[in-house]
């Protein structure tokens, strides 16, 4: 039994209150770690220790080359550690091993990224229309950030957020889920030993709706990082609204994967593997609508379910492992409903569909990769996020319903298209409402490339050198060199 402590001003701290929650194994369903229950007092102790290290002291003070230096070596310290925290993860969120040694791996280069980008945060100097003047502009970091992660990908997600907003001289209040806190706490300890200064990034671990909320509602945070779900991000909205914070949010999706009647079927059936059974469908860029042309339903589904009956399911620690158990106990029993609601809504089931009994899945909360066919876009099965390995199979016949089919959710985060169409290609990225579109692919990031939705799905882009500017407001300076304003009444 681990037995973790809040990470405040440099500190290992318990709750004000000594209250403490408890963190269970998917896979065992048994509690294997306790963490502190912060609430008002700890998350106002922590918001002030990251506005004091924001106003004053070595951070506030350090060159942007060093900052970037700094990034680095925490990069290096994440590689050196990188299958420790794998295991973290693996252990508190039952995601697979051969997936997270992978993940945590490839974190550094966010680090390295960012850390780069810290001292070319450029401002421009303006070719002003009015006369001796000089006017330019200056980027400065936006200030306190509230950093509010879930429980699908805790580092992956927190890394999001972490490498762009140090880059750009934010400190930071983290949130991690209630579910799975204990990577980012993990990850707080190569943060000490990298030699961050005490309050620029602190850990206040706790429920949404009392510790998430009194950080977001608090008057010293200056912008909100969210990923999660939609409601929690309408709720954080709204409250955000009051002080005008800065939001990034990155919510749910029903991603559309559009597969025309000249695709590779092969890659094509991978591919919508991939984007549905891999991490157990709880991503939020699962492709767990297949929108496919009529006239290869029959082959897909036959190939389709024959891969994914073949799935390995079982202890997430075993390299062999494909499909995991699902994080939550919550999670578990909205997924099996939202079975039943597709079965009661007239999709016809053709694999899965319960819980699964294997004896390698143990008592772990584990769902057998189900396959609904006979579906239609307005069913709820069709528009409602899972979150899980459910996938619903649609059939189009003209290119135009694919387009309108797949846009027609309230989500817009990511869209598959497998096509050998060149043409076609061009089409999709244009037509499809969505932050992310994937040809011949699916599920593939990068420190390099944008990631985040249109429509419910969210605001404001991480990763890519744009998300930076996420974390940075534009300041106009105006300096007259020339003899004054000549008539003070109206506007220069
Ligand atoms: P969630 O919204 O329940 O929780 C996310 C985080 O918000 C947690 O840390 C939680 O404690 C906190 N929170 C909840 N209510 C809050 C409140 N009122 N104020 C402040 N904080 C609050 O989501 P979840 O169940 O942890 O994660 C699953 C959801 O996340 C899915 O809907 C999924 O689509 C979405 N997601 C989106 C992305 C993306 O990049 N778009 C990535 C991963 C997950």
């Amino acid at each position: 039994m681990r037995h973790y402590q809040a990470f405040i001003n440099g500190e290992w701290v318990d709750a004000v209150s000594g209250a403490r929650f408890e963190s269970e194994d998917p896979f065992t369903g048994k509690v294997w770690a306790t963490l502190p229950r912060c609430g008002e007092e700890d998350v106002d102790r922590a918001v002030k220790a990251a506005r004091a290290a924001l106003e004053h002291g070595s951070w506030a003070e350090m060159h942007p080359t060093a900052r970037g230096a700094l990034l680095r070596k925490f990069g290096d310290l994440i590689a050196r550690d990188a299958d420790r925290l794998a295991l973290t993860e693996v252990r508190d969120n039952g995601k697979l091993w051969a997936e997270m040694r992978g993940q945590c791996g490839y974190l550094p280069q966010w680090f390295y990224y960012f850390g780069g980008l810290a001292d070319k945060i450029e401002g421009a100097v303006l070719p002003i229309d009015k006369p001796d003047m000089f006017t330019y502009t200056r980027h400065e970091p936006v200030g306190v950030v509230a950093a509010i992660t879930p429980w699908n990908s805790p580092l992956l997600l927190l890394t999001w957020k972490l490498a762009p907003a140090l880059a750009a001289g934010c400190t930071l209040v983290i949130k991690p889920s209630e579910f799975t806190s204990a990577s980012t706490l993990e990850l707080m300890k190569l943060v000490e030993e990298a030699g961050f200064p005490p309050g620029v990034i602190n850990v206040v671990t706790g429920f949404g709706a009392d510790c998430g909320a009194a950080l977001t509602s608090h008057p010293g945070v200056d912008k909100i990082a969210f990923t999660g779900g939609e409601a929690s991000g309408r709720l954080i909205a709204k409250g955000a609204a009051d002080t005008f914070k800065r939001l990034t949010l990155e919510l749910g999706g029903k991603s559309a994967q559009v597969i025309f009647e000249d695709a590779n079927l092969e890659n094509a059936v991978k591919g919508v593997v991939s984007g549905i059974f891999a991490a157990t469908g709880q991503t939020c860029i699962a492709g767990s609508r297949v929108i496919i042309h009529e006239s290869l339903h029959d082959a897909f589904v036959e190939q389709f379910t024959a891969m994914a009956k073949q799935a390995r399911m079982g202890d997430p620690l075993d390299p062999d492992t494909q499909v995991g158990p699902v994080t939550t106990r919550p999670q578990f029993a909205r997924i099996l409903d939202c079975i039943g609601l597709a079965k009661s809504g007239g999709a016809k089931l053709v694999m899965g569909g319960t819980r699964a009994t294997r004896p390698e899945c143990g008592d772990g909360w584990f769902i057998e990769p189900t396959v609904f066919t006979n579906v239609t876009n307005e069913m709820e099965i069709a528009q409602t996020e899972v979150f899980g390995p459910v996938l619903s199979i649609i059939t189009f016949r003209e290119e135009e319903d694919a387009w309108a089919m797949a846009n027609d959710t309230p989500y817009g985060l990511a869209a598959g298209v497998w096509t050998q169409d060149q043409g076609r290609m061009f089409r999709a990225a244009k037509k499809l409402r969505a932050g992310m579109i994937w040809t011949n692919c699916y599920r593939t990031v990068s420190y390099m490339s944008p990631f985040g939705g249109f429509k419910n799905s969210g605001q404001g882009r991480e990763s890519g050198q744009a998300a930076i500017h996420e974390y940075l407001e534009t300041k106009a300076v105006w300096i007259d060199y020339g003899t004054g304003p000549a008539n003070p009444f109206v506007l220069r």
